[in-house]
């Protein structure tokens, strides 16, 4: 083991402050990072590795993009935070909300997990329910409200019974599962939370009219619909991905990439329900939350979002790495499914005719074909996705060559494993 983590070991459990960077899930001793510029992390022995996961999904310039780093050194000189009223703040709450029209009002927490918690608390007060409709194998945070209650993996001590009875499950992209818990859950369902797309189960696409129902269902049952766009927010298209999916919820979540690598969460949505607020009705604040610093590094990071043809150019990446990947499976007769969405994508072990719609088929794959890549990988200079069921991103400083690369590779490494 090397002795930085051991120490790591030592005061931290599992040595760092969030599970999966332990690397458990694909046995191998975890990256120990120095620094990172673009598409590199490079180790403390000063070796690089090229980067796919990029802090799990908020670098989307890649690492330490200069009009970023510029921006959060020029606000540290000037204060880091203020505990007032700051116009970076405003500025970036209305950039936001102007991306789309279901967005009357914001309000930032420092991370992702604070914003769902914020607009659950909302919808409970909105709907005087409590109940909370979510979907297996999405992720929503750690809370107790919406801890994942079917998980193999499921480290369940801790939580409070009562709040996981407020859970209600179905099945994503299952509009019928959706109805049978409102049917057996009459009047007591106070929010639908479900990520639009669904990234926290590798990476699932929502069917045609899938979400369309959950919004007919919601203004049928009277129930609040909240996207939790965490990860696709402004991954996809500048503003969230219901812009691209056609349909509005009522609150929407954001976190990640909106705070340009810096702690961040924010939700917003119809200002009726939002205004319980400013009514002093729901408790909801945090003394880091809208922090100049980190309103700073997110307008720098939306001022180059928001330039002409930027989604465009990571779709034309994304799309490269898709053709190549698929030249290369096509070439060696292998047969696997690779899902892509702009730049988000992953690999799932399951023969390409059957469809991946929800947690139960992507949870059927073997898992021996991803510690395969990922073992190689590593050796090779790279960083992927440290769980089998994590999603990977492409960011603006992933070169072409790189993604050639990695699609070669990739399809070479999985042909040496007999599971594949
Ligand atoms: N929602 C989704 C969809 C997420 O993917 C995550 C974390 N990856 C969260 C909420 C929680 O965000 P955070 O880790 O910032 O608390």
């Amino acid at each position: 083991m090397r002795p930085e983590v051991e120490r790591a070991l030592h005061t931290i459990p599992i040595g760092a402050s969030s599970p999966l960077r332990a690397c458990r899930n694909v046995d191998t001793e975890p990256l120990v990072v120095a620094e990172a510029h673009g598409q590199y992390l490079q180790d403390v022995d000063g070796t690089r590795y090229i980067d796919f996961m990029y802090g799990f999904g908020p670098l989307i310039l890649g690492h330490a993009p200069q009009a970023v780093s510029s921006a959060i050194a020029r606000q540290a000189a000037d204060g880091t935070l203020f505990g007032t009223y700051c116009p970076q703040e405003v500025e970036l709450a209305e950039r936001i909300a102007a991306t789309a029209d279901h967005l009357e009002q914001m309000r930032f927490v420092c991370s992702g997990t604070e914003a769902v918690m914020s607009t659950l608390r909302l919808a409970r007060a909105y709907t005087g329910r409590t109940g909370v409709l979510r979907f297996n194998g999405g992720y929503h945070g750690h809370f107790d409200l919406v801890q994942n209650k079917d998980e193999a993996r499921m480290r369940d001590a801790g939580l409070d019974p009562a709040a996981m009875q407020s859970n209600v499950y179905a099945e994503y992209n299952d509009t019928a599962s959706v109805e049978r818990a409102f049917a057996e859950h009459s009047g007591e369902i106070a929010a639908v939370v479900v990520e639009p797309i669904a990234c926290n189960m590798s990476l699932v696409l929502p069917e045609d009219g899938f979400l369309a129902d959950l919004r007919r269902i919601c203004d049928r049952e009277g129930a609040v619909l909240i996207f939790d766009e965490v990860i696709t927010g402004f991954r996809l298209t500048y503003g969230p991905a219901s812009n691209l999916l056609g349909v509005a919820p009522d609150l929407t979540t954001f976190g990640k990439i909106i705070g340009g690598g810096t702690p961040v969460g924010a939700f917003g949505g119809r200002r009726d329900i939002m205004r319980l607020l400013d009514e002093e009705r729901v408790l909801q604040g945090g003394t880091l939350a809208g922090n100049p610093l980190t309103m700073a590094a997110g307008l720098a990071t939306l001022d180059v979002l928001a330039g002409a043809g930027f989604y465009e150019e990571l779709e034309r990446k994304g799309a490269l790495l898709e053709a190549a990947v698929e030249r290369h499976r096509a070439e060696k007769g292998l047969d696997f499914h690779f899902v892509r969405t702009g730049s988000i994508f992953a690999f799932i072990f399951v023969p390409r005719s059957t469809p991946i719609l929800r947690k139960a088929d992507v949870a059927a794959q073997p898992h021996a074909p991803y510690t395969t890549l990922y073992a190689g990988f590593r050796k090779a200079g790279y960083h992927l996705a440290p769980d089998i069921e994590e999603p990977m991103y492409i960011s603006a400083a992933t070169p072409d060559e790189t993604l050639e690369d990695f699609a070669a590779r990739a399809v070479e490494l999985l042909a040496t494993d007999p599971n594949t």
